[in-house]
């Protein structure tokens, strides 16, 4: 623009809001200066750029204001960059939020397609034994001691296989059949268990040390499950010293910390995650009795309540089933 038509032009007007450049005038003359002060030049084409202003004021030597230095930066890239970023967080955002639906639902199916399997296979199983254990006692020594034989393997096979089914079916209904969360007395839940298991806990000769527990947001039933299986197994895998029980929890920055230690057989390092998936066991049957469904259920319990579930242990000395799980309030 020629220099004329600039003198004694308002400079405010150079910008798409005057008023907040004269804003900016202001404050440069008040404050003494301005800092990447957001202004649009508006060119003489009608072409905008966006730009950052810095100023200051300069003055005599006696300190009046004799003039204000700017000088203007081009934004025009970095909003570009911006708006450009803005826009694939936005995508990654609608991405993350599909992708999670996504799971949500191919989680819900396998759930409802684990339950409708196992539910629905007791009952032709249930038949098979059922006519199995019919041909055994009525033909028992009427056809040759080999298909005695096979006979019993055939029983022995599906009253295992109808085991399995029931684990997978009480595994598949922590997901389903839960009930809602509420505030619930975890000391009143050890009791529950103990009295499921009190012929095992007196066949034992188990000692057990019960610390004062906490109230927490929980569904009772399966904190009850859960205590019944650890406890179970801490009898179960006990050494040839009988078994000390000792249970208790304490408060942790928000969460409350829960334990179920033994003095049984331990475990050994490689085996600590491996033991909380389903079917997965360390000994044979005949060793210990069992389908290896106990700790996987204890996992999904304390995962459906917002926690996470490990074991401590030392081969020979014994183990620490801990879990957390949420929740506010003070050492008991
Ligand atoms: P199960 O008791 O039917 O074998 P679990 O899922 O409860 O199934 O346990 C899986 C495996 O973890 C067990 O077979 C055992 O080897 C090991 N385990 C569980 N609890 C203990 C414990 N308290 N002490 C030593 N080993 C344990």
């Amino acid at each position: 623009m020629p220099r004329l038509r600039l003198v004694g032009s308002d400079f405010c007007d150079y910008f798409t809001e005057p008023d907040q450049a004269r804003e900016g005038y202001q404050k440069v003359i008040c404050a003494g200066y301005v800092r990447d002060y957001p202004l649009t030049i508006r060119h003489a084409s009608g072409r905008t750029t966006d730009v950052l202003y810095n100023a200051t004021v300069y003055r005599d030597a006696v300190g009046h204001v004799q003039g204000v230095f700017a000088a203007a930066r081009d934004i025009t890239e970095r909003k570009r960059v911006e708006a450009e970023l803005a826009r694939h967080r936005e995508h990654l955002e609608e991405l993350v939020l599909q992708r999670t639906e996504d799971l949500a639902r191919s989680n819900r199916d396998l759930e409802q397609f684990a339950y409708v399997a196992s539910h629905d296979l007791q009952e032709p199983l249930r038949a098979v034994v059922g006519f199995v254990s019919l041909l055994q006692q009525r033909y028992r020594g009427q056809l040759d001691q080999k298909a005695d034989g096979y006979i019993a393997q055939a029983i022995d096979g599906a009253t295992r296989m109808q085991m399995l089914i029931g684990d997978l079916l009480s595994y598949s209904r922590v997901g389903t059949k839960g009930s809602a969360m509420e505030p619930t007395d975890s000391g009143a839940c050890v009791r529950d268990a103990l009295l499921n298991l009190q012929t095992s806990v007196a066949e034992s000769g188990a000692v057990l040390q019960v610390d004062p527990l906490p109230t927490v947001q929980a569904d009772a039933v399966q904190l009850t499950q859960l205590y019944q299986n650890l406890i179970a197994n801490a009898i179960k895998f006990r050494s040839d010293r009988p078994p000390e029980i000792h249970i208790g929890a304490r408060h942790e920055q928000g969460t409350w910390l829960f334990w179920v230690r033994d003095n049984g057989i331990g475990i050994e390092p490689q085996y600590r995650e491996r033991i909380f998936l389903i079917f997965q066991r360390l000994h044979t049957r005949t060793q210990y009795p069992g389908t290896g469904i106990g700790l996987a259920i204890c996992k999904r319990i304390v995962e459906r309540h917002g926690g996470h579930i490990w074991v401590e242990s030392e081969p020979g000395q014994g183990s620490t089933f801990y879990f957390m799980l949420p929740g506010e309030g003070e050492n008991l």
